[in-house]
């Protein structure tokens, strides 16, 4: 039992922290720069939580960033709570106004994530992604054993419910608390932080997407923005854009300047 509570834990982080750093704050918001090899090992982890395509997990959340809970955001709860959830995942292709040609050009470039995304065919690369995730369990079945083949095999489908529930969770008003006025339905919640690794303080998220640091006030834990600040100690990532708290309150002074001389 405690070898199974302990494999389970490290993968729950492992994986976590691939798909936050590596499919979230890097591949889809560019937060920081690092080599190629530093970006597949974060990837990587991801991907073995069923986390699915690079390109089409950042295509779909950039366009939630670029039409936030309105009726074009891929999945707000405001619109549903079984789309919201996972009934988005269903759809056969990208809805007309989200296409990775344009919206992740960066992205394939890369002839890994292009392989996976399958030419945006979502059965095709859903398929994919299964199968090298039981590949990988079946791997540790043979060489050690069923206890940590069970144990990261359902490591792996916990990080999967976690941007899951997150994308529900952290866009209705009442479950949690707002810092900024980000004219949208996001919210900060705190177990949510904890679970996704920092990724619960979503609307400071909003508030600021391209920052690596979403955890902003002191009880703000935010797992992955102390991984990427070791990183950066230790000179594996370069550029990283950070936002505080100052920058942000400033942000929004301006933004309510603006829209009083706009108003007057
Ligand atoms: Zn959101
Ligand atoms: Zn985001």
């Amino acid at each position: 039992m405690i070898e199974f509570m302990a494999v389970f834990l490290i993968c729950y982080i492992w994986h976590t922290l691939g798909i936050t750093v590596g499919y979230h704050r890097l591949l889809s918001h560019c937060s920081f720069t690092c080599p190629k090899w530093v970006e597949y090992f974060w990837v990587l982890p991801g991907y073995l939580a069923f986390e699915g395509s690079p390109i089409w997990w950042a295509t779909i959340h950039r366009a939630h960033h670029r039409y936030t809970d309105t009726a074009l955001d891929p999945h707000s709860p405001k619109y549903g709570m079984g789309n919201a959830h996972a009934g988005w995942l269903m759809h056969r292709g990208y809805a007309n106004h989200i296409n990775p040609n344009t919206q992740s050009k960066d992205l394939l470039k890369d002839p890994v994530y292009r392989f996976l995304e399958q030419g945006g065919v979502w059965h095709r690369a859903h398929f994919i992604t299964f199968f090298i995730g039981v590949t990988f369990r079946l791997l540790i079945l043979f060489f050690f054993g069923w206890i940590p083949a069970l144990a990261s095999l359902l490591a792996g489908f916990a990080a999967l419910q976690i941007p899951l529930m997150l994308n529900v969770v952290c866009h209705i008003p009442k479950l949690g608390y707002k810092t900024y006025a980000t004219g949208d339905d996001s919210v900060n919640v705190w177990w949510v932080g904890i679970l996704a690794m920092g990724e619960g303080w979503h609307n400071n998220h909003h508030a600021s997407p391209g920052s690596a640091k979403s955890g902003l006030l002191p009880w703000e834990f935010d797992l992955a923005w102390l991984t990427i600040s070791l990183m950066k100690k230790l000179k594996l990532v370069h550029r990283v854009n950070v936002c505080t708290v100052e920058e942000l309150v400033g942000k929004q002074k301006n933004q309510i300047k603006q829209s009083l001389s706009l108003q007057a």
